[in-house]
């Protein structure tokens, strides 16, 4: 089996002090004439030891960065020889977009720690000039980047400076130097993941398409306590308790985080009892799409973090040695998975139900989306999508999200119909977790 190194990637937002963002702008248009250069060099049937020495020389960044930034470019034409068998296309040869920076530790870039919450970089743009300033980021990728310093087992590696979403970033990656992740290729369960505000769906099947087990774990408490948080903040805005908000923001956030470390630790347990295999999700950038929100009042209150949750998952499955992965989620949640039907149409979705309105097969939505998720996943990987095999009864596991060690857990009744009833220790578990929060709760004053 092919293992590659346990690698992550950390994201931070860039607090600039010293040059400006228009130094970075400058740092990437460079990356970008650098990479435009090598796809047309390599149009021209260069030998690629040629295209590396040439490039670098007469680049604008430290050697070292215009040599990643070359073998980025490559990686790309090397996946596309690699794959042009499958009908992939030659990269496109002039991108007139911004191209990424791609920096060594040390070289083109470094780290500076200093406390538990502040960590200072200093980023070489373009030869000779410098970016100074601090980062911002999550609690969790502050702790894994302090582990990554502290901890000999890992090591701080390239970083990419990125503009995402109007704002400048650092893509740091860090690596374990013994532990191995498989390859997705040599998967032999493949288990698509559905992701909701109330619950995860997981289908795990074999490569000829049979199902061999599928799980809906169902976590209500996130949405609901959410909903309490959100409504007790604007009870305090009203009342003009705004010193109160703060704190109330932060329990929430302490809770939600808590909530996905727990649902995360699930799936990944559930996964660890097949043979070899890879998770895959729905890939997030049209995910909102795919989601029916209906009229639902209000988005933020009701999505949980999908990105929070992914990447949790992911991180806790490396560490476990399992690969993961995205497919396409378009018409995930309407397509009949019928591989000799398809029928795709929005009204074949009511709520959790499914019914296709072409040949009349029923399934809980969230594990059919589950199931399409896989067979998006077979097609992109292979072209070929292999016949679906009954589904199994839909099991539901109720999980309570809060609470010590997660030990209110129960298992709510396996239910044929996809139909919700929850038995009586599903409803313990719900308002245990309803009696943590209000303790929660009761610690600001009313
Ligand atoms: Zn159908």
């Amino acid at each position: 089996m092919q293992l590659s190194k346990l690698t992550q990637t950390l994201s931070f937002g860039l607090d600039i002090d010293t040059g400006s963002g228009d130094d970075l702008q400058t740092g990437c248009l460079e990356a970008r004439r650098i990479r435009n250069e090598t796809n047309r060099l390599d149009g021209q049937g260069w030998e690629w030891d040629d295209i590396k020495s040439t490039v670098v020389t007469n680049a604008d960044h430290v050697n070292n960065t215009t040599q990643l930034i070359v073998d980025k470019a490559l990686g790309e034409l090397e996946t596309y020889r690699d794959n042009k068998d499958d009908g992939w296309g030659r990269p496109y040869p002039y991108i007139d977009g911004l191209y990424p920076m791609v920096m060594n530790h040390g070289e083109g870039y470094r780290l500076f720690p200093e406390d538990d919450t502040t960590v200072r970089f200093r980023i070489t743009a373009t030869r000779g000039t410098h970016v100074k300033g601090e980062l911002r980021g999550s609690p969790d990728h502050f702790d894994r980047l302090r582990t990554a310093f502290n901890d000999e087992e890992w090591r701080v590696g390239t970083a990419e400076v990125v503009h995402k979403h109007d704002e400048w970033r650092l893509h740091v990656t860090i690596t374990h130097e013994t532990h191995r992740v498989a390859s997705k290729h040599d998967a032999d369960t493949i288990v698509g993941v559905d992701v909701n505000e109330d619950c995860i769906a997981l289908v795990a099947m074999s490569r000829n398409g049979a199902v061999k087990d599928s799980v809906v774990f169902e976590y209500p408490s996130v949405k609901e306590q959410r909903h309490e948080f959100f409504t007790k903040r604007k009870r305090m805005q009203k009342a003009g308790q705004t010193g109160f908000e703060s704190v109330v923001q932060t329990e929430e956030r302490d809770y939600v985080h808590d909530a996905l470390h727990k649902v995360s630790r699930h799936v990944v347990e559930w996964v660890s009892q097949f043979l070899d295999p890879v998770l895959v999700f729905e890939d997030l950038k049209d995910m909102r799409d795919s989601i029916d929100y209906g009229t639902r009042m209000n988005r933020r209150l009701h999505s949980l973090p999908f990105a929070a949750l992914q990447e949790m998952v992911s991180y806790k499955a490396a560490w476990s040695g399992i690969p993961t992965d995205k497919a396409d989620p378009e018409y995930t949640s309407q397509r009949c998975p019928r591989t000799e039907c398809q029928h795709t149409e929005r009204a074949n979705r009511q709520k959790k139900r499914f019914k296709c309105l072409e040949c009349g097969f029923q399934d809980h939505a969230d594990r059919k989306a589950a199931v399409c998720v896989v067979q998006e996943w077979f097609d992109e990987q292979y072209g070929n999508v292999p016949p679906l095999d009954t589904l199994p009864q839909v099991k539901k596991v109720r999980r309570a999200v809060s609470g010590p060690g997660g030990g209110a857990d129960s298992h709510g009744p396996t239910s044929g119909s996809g139909v919700d009833r929850h038995g009586p220790s599903a409803r313990d578990s719900q308002s245990q977790a309803r009696e943590e929060f209000k303790s929660v709760a009761s610690a600001v004053p009313e």
